[in-house]
């Protein structure tokens, strides 16, 4: 998966399975570590349609 790398200042691709998940107030969040600098990725995620955050939006912009 690719993620920003705001230190890299670029888009890194990321191992999946190196990728975890978490919730940050009530959201989703995708970690992961950039395999170039080693700095912490985060990423939010659209809440999935049954959920309550206006439904079927494209995951990602
Ligand atoms: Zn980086």
């Amino acid at each position: 998966m690719e993620m920003f790398c705001f230190k890299c200042r670029r888009k890194v691709a990321v191992n999946e399975d190196r990728i975890s998940e978490g919730t940050v107030n009530g959201r989703r969040i995708l970690k992961a570590t950039c395999p170039t600098c080693m700095s912490n990725l985060s990423r939010f995620v659209r809440a999935t349609p049954n959920e309550t955050d206006g439904g079927n939006k494209p995951l990602w912009p």
